[in-house]
């Protein structure tokens, strides 16, 4: 009985260290998921006429500059689950 506890604590304890966050694209969005929060975040849109899933372009001239395409300009959703340590960031 007490070789399979500790058989099952060795098991879940690096599970649980490897995965402190997760990301999953889905369609122009990004869903990320960590043990503090859930944030869905906006992509580039692959049907978009202007930059074709690229998210912008670079401008021309004398000093080209990145300009982000409108289909990529959404606001981005978090759901805190807990508040965050002083000495720890979100990992996303
Ligand atoms: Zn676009």
């Amino acid at each position: 009985m007490r070789s399979r506890t500790v058989l099952l604590l060795a098991a879940v304890v690096p599970v649980g260290a490897v995965a402190a966050a997760v990301a999953l694209k889905a369609g122009s969005w990004q869903l990320s998921v960590s043990r503090y929060a859930i944030r869905l975040s906006p992509t580039p849109r692959r049907t978009c006429p202007d930059c074709k899933g690229e998210g912008g372009w670079w401008s021309e001239g004398p000093y080209p500059d990145g300009e982000m395409c409108w289909c990529w300009d959404r606001t981005q959703h978090t759901l805190r689950l807990r508040p965050l340590p002083a000495y720890d960031e979100i990992p996303f």
